[in-house]
C-alpha cells in the first residue's frame, strides 16, 4: 500500500508498504483523510525517536467489525486495558501503551491503518471528511476543560495562532467571556476575530505587541516552541494555571524558581474525549472548515508535510482516495 514513512529522520513516500495486520482486537480501517499536526512535525526533528508510518489525525471506512461498512475517526492511544493504570481509569496513561502515528504503532498518512475496536467513534453520516478529520485535535482542545475549571469571568490567553491554538481558543471562548489569543501571523489572528456560533468573542494580539502583565487566570500554550512556557509565565497571575498543551522536542532550560514564587499550577494537556469533539462537530460549536490551508494526495505526502513544515499553514490535508 501507499504509506508516507519516516526512517532515521527521513521521510518518504512508499509504495510498496505491508498493509497493517488487524491482530486481536484490532480493525483495518481504510483511510480517506488525515491531518498534518505539529506532533508530526516535531517527530520529523526527532521527538520520540518515532519510525513507521507517519499521521493520527484520520477519518476512515472500517473494513471489518461491529462498525464495517461506516465511517470512523479513532482514539490514539492503545491501550492494554489490563494493567493497573488501564484499571484505575487512566487508559490514555498506559504505561505498555502504543500511540498511533506516534509510538510504536503504524499511523494514518496511509491506505490502511489497524485501530482497536474500542477506540473508534462513528461519524455522523452528515458531516463531511473534512469536518471529522478534526475530531482528534477538537478533542484534545476539550481536554483543557475536562482538567480545570473555567469560570466565565476568567481572563483566559492562548498562545499560538496555529492549528490547536484555534482550536482551543473557539472551545475555551464558550466558557469565559475573556479570551485571548497571542499571535505571530496577522491572517492567522483575523480567522479568529469573526463573530461564530454561541462563542463569546475573541479577542487577538500580536506577540510583538503584548508586556509582561501577569495578570491572565489561565495562559495555554500552544505554540510548540521553547519561548512558550517562559511567555506564559510572564503573562499568568500568581496562584494562576498554565496549560501546556504541546510538546517541544528536546531539552528546555528555564528558571523555575518564578513558578514557586507564583504559586502557579501548571497542567500538562494532550488527548481529549472524542465524544464530545463529535458533538461539537455536529453542532458547529467549533468551526474547522476555515483552517484548512492545503490539501495533498497520499502519494505526495512528503511535500504535504513539507509545506505544514515551510508556510505558515493553518492544516494541511492529506486525501487518501
Ligand atoms: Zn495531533
Ligand atoms: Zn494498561
Amino acid at each position: 500500500m501507499r504509506a508516507v514513512i519516516l526512517e532515521n529522520n527521513t521521510l518518504s513516500n512508499a509504495t510498496d508498504y505491508p498493509s497493517p495486520n488487524a491482530r486481536g482486537d484490532e480493525v483495518l480501517v481504510r483511510v480517506l483523510r488525515a491531518g498534518v499536526c505539529e506532533t508530526d512535525l516535531q517527530l520529523i526533528r526527532g521527538y520520540m525517536g518515532f519510525s513507521g508510518v507517519l499521521g493520527h489525525e484520520f477519518v476512515g471506512v472500517a473494513e471489518s467489525g461491529p462498525f464495517k461498512g461506516r465511517r470512523v475517526v479513532g482514539e490514539i492511544n492503545c491501550s492494554c486495558w489490563t494493567c493497573a493504570t488501564c484499571r484505575a481509569g487512566r487508559p490514555s496513561h498506559c504505561p505498555t501503551r502504543s500511540v498511533i502515528g506516534i509510538l510504536n504503532h503504524d499511523g494514518a498518512f496511509a491506505d490502511f491503518i489497524a485501530v482497536p475496536q474500542r477506540n473508534l467513534h462513528v461519524v455522523p453520516d452528515s458531516m463531511p471528511d473534512d469536518v471529522a478529520v478534526f475530531t482528534e485535535p477538537v478533542a484534545a482542545a476539550f481536554q483543557i476543560p475536562a482538567q480545570i475549571a473555567i469560570d466565565e469571568r476568567a481572563r483566559v490567553v492562548v498562545l499560538g495562532d496555529g492549528r490547536l491554538g484555534n482550536l482551543c481558543a473557539q472551545v475555551l471562548a464558550r466558557l469565559s467571556s475573556n479570551v485571548t489569543v497571542v499571535g505571530k501571523h496577522a491572517e492567522k489572528l483575523a480567522l479568529l476575530n469573526r463573530p461564530s456560533r454561541g462563542h463569546y468573542g475573541i479577542t487577538t494580539t500580536l506577540l510583538a505587541d503584548i508586556e509582561p502583565s501577569h495578570d491572565a487566570d489561565i495562559v495555554v500554550d500552544c505554540t510548540g516552541s521553547p519561548t512558550g512556557l517562559p511567555t506564559a509565565l510572564s503573562l499568568v497571575r500568581p496562584r494562576g494555571t498554565i496549560v501546556l498543551k504541546t510538546t517541544v522536542a528536546g531539552e528546555q532550560t528555564m528558571a523555575l524558581a518564578p513558578i514557586v514564587i507564583d504559586e502557579v499550577t501548571i497542567v500538562g494537556s494532550r488527548c481529549g474525549p472524542f465524544d464530545r469533539a463529535l458533538k461539537a462537530l455536529a453542532a458547529e460549536e467549533v468551526s474547522v472548515l476555515p483552517l484548512i490551508s492545503a490539501r495533498y494526495t497520499l502519494s505526495e505526502g512528503v511535500a504535504a508535510l513539507e509545506h505544514a513544515r515551510s508556510r505558515p499553514a493553518l492544516k494541511v490535508l492529506i486525501d487518501v482516495e
